[in-house]
């Protein structure tokens, strides 16, 4: 048996079983022998297994999740009798259904989406909603009308989470700037938004953005780089034009190509995701498209296995695509097993299923 706390986060072996919890007492990881349990801020709970070689993700239902709540913090508690310090991080399921409900109602509603690599950045929302919500595939942010957030709401949102994250701040790996589309708001608002943050949290930030609408507006990257911009996760979803189109996605694949070039000219990473299951054309132009630009050390692919919402399936059906998930993933490793031939820098899969905050 083994526990360390430091940096806001609390970590525990047993054996072959692995604890991770922060010092604000919230479960994160729990690692038995052929699984591994993710809890999510909201308090959903991901089970992560590899099966035949591919890594797979099952949301629990409610009523299992409580079980493993229960087994963790048996564990907790068994550890802290040789680690007596630990005892005050023992709790049960329904405080973490209580730390769930309490971070929604701070940011007024479930956070639907993050990159891979930042589900252990600090969330902090300040515009809500995507400036286009017309994709064809997608229903993240259905149910919410684009609206940049007044500075005032956004220094409420913080002292919020500033108490609710009270212990395990330094646990956090960055900031990031919800929602679909933070850069695109108004540039002297973000820019006194950032500056009001910086001085807050002196962590680097991330943003998504698309690249349809914001090159048209008028953002400084350089200025954005200076006040800690870090990278950009762009929706590039597809390097074919038809495929675009489908999926009512408005971008021009010259001015994506320029837009991600101004924007890693400032010093800025990318991080470009797309998505697979569409077919082989699809394939080789998103190969064709990703592989003719200049990477450098911090920029990053995605790939996104094709998911369906609403009448997406109609939308595919109509355009003689199958939907069929194991189609979706073996595009997936044929985009990334070609990519990473030719590009130095990280091609990794973006699921779905385990992207929640
Ligand atoms: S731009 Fe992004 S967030 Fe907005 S509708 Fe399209 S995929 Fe969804």
């Amino acid at each position: 048996m083994f526990a360390e706390e430091g940096n806001g986060l609390v970590k525990i072996e047993i054996g072959e079983r692995r604890l991770s919890l922060n010092m604000d007492s919230d479960m994160v990881y729990y690692s038995l022998s052929d699984r591994t349990y993710r809890r999510t801020r909201m308090n959903d709970i991901i089970e992560l297994r590899y099966i035949g070689g591919r890594r797979s993700a099952r949301l629990l239902e409610e009523e299992e999740k409580a079980g493993i709540a229960s087994a963790f913090y048996r564990d907790v508690e068994a550890t802290s009798m040789q680690y007596p310090s630990l005892k005050r991080y023992v709790k049960d399921y329904s405080f973490l259904e209580t730390r769930g409900k309490m971070l929604r109602e701070i940011y007024g509603g479930k956070i639907p989406i993050v990159p891979p690599d930042r589900y252990f950045s600090l969330y902090i929302k300040i515009s809500e909603g995507c400036p286009w919500n017309k994709c064809s595939f997608c229903n993240l942010y259905k149910d919410r009308k684009y609206m940049p957030l007044k500075i005032e709401k956004i220094k409420e949102e913080v002292d919020a989470l500033k108490s609710f994250f009270r212990n395990s701040m330094p646990a956090m790996n960055g900031i990031f700037l919800g929602d679909a589309n933070a850069v695109s708001m108004n540039f002297s608002e973000l820019d006194e938004v950032l500056l009001y943050l910086g001085k807050e949290f002196r962590m680097p930030f991330y943003a998504f953005s698309d690249a349809f609408t914001t090159p048209l507006k008028n953002t400084d990257f350089e200025r954005l780089h200076k006040l800690g911009m870090k990278r950009i996760y762009i929706g590039i979803e597809s390097g074919n034009p038809d495929i675009l189109r489908m999926l009512n996605k408005k971008m021009e694949l010259d001015i994506a190509r320029e837009f991600i070039e101004k924007i890693k000219e400032a010093g800025i990473n990318v991080g470009l995701i797309v998505m697979s299951g569409f077919g082989e054309e699809h394939v080789e132009s998103t190969v064709d498209f990703l592989g003719s630009m200049e990477y450098s050390k911090g920029d990053m692919v995605y790939i996104s296995p094709v998911k369906e919402y609403g009448n997406f399936h109609e939308v595919l059906l109509a355009n003689g695509i199958k939907d069929n998930r194991e189609i979706a993933v073996k595009e997936y490793e044929n985009i990334r097993n070609s990519l990473r031939s030719r590009l130095k820098i990280p091609v990794v899969v973006y699921s779905l299923d385990e992207a929640m905050y």
